[in-house]
């Protein structure tokens, strides 16, 4: 196995890839003041195996386009939406997120939550856009710093891991400059981070390495982990995931 199919083997069975929670979700779509009880039609980018798009499904009468460049999350999506009884409402598509097939203005909303980072905030803003309607809303979570100064460790790993990483201010900076209004913004409490995405992924890294008879790169990829979730415990007071709702402007 390469690393990229080392890194899905160790996330496909989390209950999720990123940090977040069922309140959370619902919380953006209460900003996004949207009608449930229309059909919306939705698209979740980088759905993993979409915790967050069953939410969406249950708490809507909307349609749900569920994109990942990754298979085996998308089969786990459909087994759950089957299972829910959701299955006629839950679309997957297996896709880059930066060559989606949509025609332009074909959602109400956008969502991704701990994905947009894989292409960059501002390049994914720029590139989803035209496929909202005109008034339609982006919600997307985003690694974001909760304080205006930080110290130089958690500073440098995340400089490191991903430079693009600012200040809710220049995030919503950055929506304003590509034609978005802010409608909502919070970030996700560290229980949205350990107990539904840590948690989780420790315990599940004694089968991993077993499975792959402790080779280096499992070792690796396990100490990787570690590294960032011991970051994560120390430094929890300067980060968390911002999530950002916004509403496209009407031309
Ligand atoms: N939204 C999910 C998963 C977050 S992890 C959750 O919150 O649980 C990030 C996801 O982005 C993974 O499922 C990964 O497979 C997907 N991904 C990474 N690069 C991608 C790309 N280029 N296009 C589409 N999906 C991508």
């Amino acid at each position: 196995m390469n690393e990229l199919e080392l890194i899905v083997d160790l996330h496909q069975d989390g209950p999720r890839q990123g940090p977040g929670s069922s309140a959370e979700t619902l919380l953006a779509l209460q900003l996004t003041g949207l009608d449930t009880d229309r059909e919306l039609q939705i698209a979740d980018i980088g759905c993993g195996s979409g915790a967050h798009t069953l939410v969406l499904a249950q708490n809507t009468r909307a349609q749900l386009t569920a994109v990942d460049l990754f298979p085996v999350f998308l089969d786990r999506l459909e087994e759950q939406a089957q299972r829910l009884n959701l299955h006629e409402r839950i679309t997957t598509l297996q896709a880059s997120m930066e060559e989606l097939p949509f025609e332009t203005g074909s959602f109400d909303a956008i969502w991704s939550e701990g994905a947009i980072y894989n292409m960059g905030f501002e390049a994914g803003v720029k590139a989803w856009k035209p496929f909202l309607k005109s008034g339609g809303y982006l919600c997307v979570s985003e690694i974001t710093w909760i304080t205006n100064t930080r110290p130089a460790p958690i500073e440098e790993f995340w400089q490191a891991e991903y430079p693009e990483i600012g200040t809710a201010a220049q995030k919503i900076s950055t929506l304003e400059k590509q034609g978005f209004t802010l409608a909502g913004y919070f970030y996700l409490a560290p229980e949205s981070w350990m107990e539904q995405y840590y948690r989780p992924l420790q315990e599940r890294f004694p089968a991993f390495l077993e499975r792959h008879r402790h080779s280096k790169a499992a070792q690796a990829m396990v100490e990787a982990h570690r590294e960032e979730i011991a970051l994560y415990q120390k430094y929890k007071a300067y980060y968390s995931y911002g999530f950002y709702v916004a509403r496209k402007d009407r031309a």
